[in-house]
Parts: C-alpha cells; structure tokens; sequence
C-alpha cells in the first residue's frame, strides 16, 4: 500500500456490497488504478455475475471471509443492517495493517457494529460519500458519481493517521472533497439533510396513494405541480432506507420532533390567515436554494 496523497495505491481490495456505491468505488479504483486487484463480494449469483461482466473485479465471491482474507483494504458496501454479520466473518482474516472502511450514510451505528470485529493492528476509518441517485445495483454505478461532493470521514479517536491519510487520498482521487467530522455530528447533520428529507417523500408520497378522493392517476397526472419531485427521493432503495431510520433513530427523532414543531407552526399561520410568517419563511428557503446552487450541490452527477 503507497499512500502518496496524488496517487494512493492499494495491493488487494475487498469491496464488499457492489450496488451503486460499491459498483461506482470499483470503477474509481479501475479508472484511477488505486488497485492491483479487486475482489468483490455480493450475495447474490445475478450480482457476482454482473460484476464480472462489467469488469468491475478480479473475482468475486458471496462469502466475506474469503474476501477479507489477504485485502489491504476493506469497504463495506451493503446495507448497514448488514455490517455486524459480514465482520463477524470477515474481521478475524484481515491481518495487521489492513484498513477496513466503509461508505453508510450513518456512522455511530457502524463503529458500533464494525469495531468489536477489529484484530489488533486492524486500522478502521469509517467514511460516508455523500453522493448518491434512487438507483440501485451494480449497473446504476459510474466512475463520476462522487466528483465534486463531499466524504465524510469519522474516524474514532486513536485512529491510524496513516490509514486515515490513505483513504482520504482515496476520495479525493474519486473528485470528493473530503471532511473529517465526529460521528455524533455527522449523524445529526445528515439526519437533517437527508433523513429527514426522504422520511417526508416517503411519508408524502404514501399519503397521496391513499387518498380515497383522488384517483391514483390523478396523483400521476398532476405531479408536475410538485409531487413528481418527491417521488425521485420516495422511489429510494427500501431496505437501505429502511436500515438508515433503524440505525439512526436518535438523530432522526429529534430532527422529527423538531420538524414537527415547525410544521405546526405553518399550520397555525394558515388558519390564522398569518401570510406574513408564511412570506418570511419561503423567502428564507428560497435564499437557502439559491445557496445550493451557489455551491454547486445541484449538479446532476
Ligand atoms: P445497493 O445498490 O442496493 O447495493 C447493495 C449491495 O449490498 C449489493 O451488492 C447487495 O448484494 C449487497 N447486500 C445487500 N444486503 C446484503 C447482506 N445482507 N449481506 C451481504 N451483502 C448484501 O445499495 P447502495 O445504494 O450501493 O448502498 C450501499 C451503502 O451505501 C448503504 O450502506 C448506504 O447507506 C450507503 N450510501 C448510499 C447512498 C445512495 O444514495 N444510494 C449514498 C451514500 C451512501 P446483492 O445484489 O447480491 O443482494
């Protein structure tokens, strides 16, 4: 393994989880040749053969053990609910020096999950890419989806530095801007920034379909007016989705509780006939899009 931050290398590479961030990191690594080799691990037949058609790895394999065994680094993958299960198998034939990394979108579930698994010497730098479309598999990834957004690492204290230097070398190869943040703060700022926006689509777009007043092609029709918007996010994969609120329900309810009061607020100014506060408010947001853009956070990828 060669951290040279311009051109970081790594001997062997376990992905495990080869869906649309797994799929797209292989095709970092390929593009960029951050690897000698890469074996992936998917669960799957449809999905390992996928991967080989696609040339995303050297091998592949449905047992995590067999793809910890000899890898110099490590990236978890898959749904979070699904990290304590592969490190019981994979923990214990990663030697001394490997890196184990991962790519959750929640982190104080997956250093609790992940470091029970770690052999001492085993360097583990948590790390989210806060990058992603409703699509799914290994076919929805490209080499470019984490071009110009952030990743955020959360490495535990005591982290090796140069485990951290390697795989923030590897992000920024990948085009990400790369931030380091204590996982506590990383789950309360994305259960805003993302949690929450994907509860409310799914919450929004379940209620549209269970309206026995308006007819299921209407809510088609008509989504122009806004609904199409929310069922981009609403059409995310569920089981991942689903893993996200479990492993990060503290965040997320306090997010909620506050995303509730808020709500309450808007709709007191309604009855009220309140147009001000209704004024003051989306003229705010609107301020908030502009700053978006502004930061290049809407691009398509
Ligand atoms: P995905 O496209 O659905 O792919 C999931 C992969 O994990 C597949 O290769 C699947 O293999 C494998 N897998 C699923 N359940 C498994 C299990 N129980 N044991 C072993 N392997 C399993 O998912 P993704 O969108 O790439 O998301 C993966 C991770 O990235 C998640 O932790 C998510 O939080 C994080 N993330 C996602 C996004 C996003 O926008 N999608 C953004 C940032 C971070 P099979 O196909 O063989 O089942």
């Amino acid at each position: 393994m060669s951290i040279d931050a311009q051109r970081p290398h790594f001997g062997r590479v376990a992905l495990v989880g080869t869906g649309l961030i797994g799929s797209s990191l292989a095709r970092v690594l390929r593009r960029d040749k951050m690897a000698d080799s890469i074996i992936a691990c998917a669960r799957t037949d449809a999905t390992r053969a996928k991967v080989l058609e696609l040339g995303l790895a050297d091998e592949v394999t449905a047992d995590p053990a067999e793809a910890a065994d000899g890898a110099d680094l490590l990236v978890l993958c898959t749904p979070l609910g699904a990290y304590a299960d592969i490190m019981t198998a994979a923990g214990p034939q990663l030697a001394p020096g490997a890196i184990v990394s991962d790519v959750g979108s929640a982190k104080m579930c997956v250093i609790r999950d992940v470091t029970p698994f770690l052999k001492p010497g085993v360097h583990f730098v948590p790390a989210h890419p806060v990058a992603g479309t409703e699509h799914s598999g290994p076919e929805a990834g490209f080499a470019e989806l984490f071009q110009g957004r952030w990743c955020i690492l959360t490495p535990p204290p005591g982290t090796d530095p140069t485990a951290l230097e390697a795989v923030t070398a590897m992000w920024r190869k990948a085009g990400s801007k790369v931030e380091v943040m204590e996982a506590r703060h990383h789950d309360l700022v994305l259960a805003v920034t993302s949690h929450l926006p994907h509860l409310i689509a799914y919450n929004i777009v379940g209620t549209a379909a269970d309206l026995e007043a308006v007819t299921e092609s209407e809510v088609i029709k008509y989504s122009a007016g806004g609904f199409r918007d929310f069922t981009r996010i609403a059409a995310s994969d569920p089981v991942m989705w689903r893993d996200i609120f479990l492993a990060n329900r503290e965040a997320v309810l306090e997010m909620l509780g506050r995303f509730n009061e808020d709500l309450s607020r808007l709709q007191r100014a309604i009855r009220w006939g309140d147009g001000e506060t209704l004024r003051e408010l989306f003229t705010r947001t609107r301020r908030i899009r502009r700053e978006v853009l502004d930061a290049g956070q809407d691009k398509k990828s």
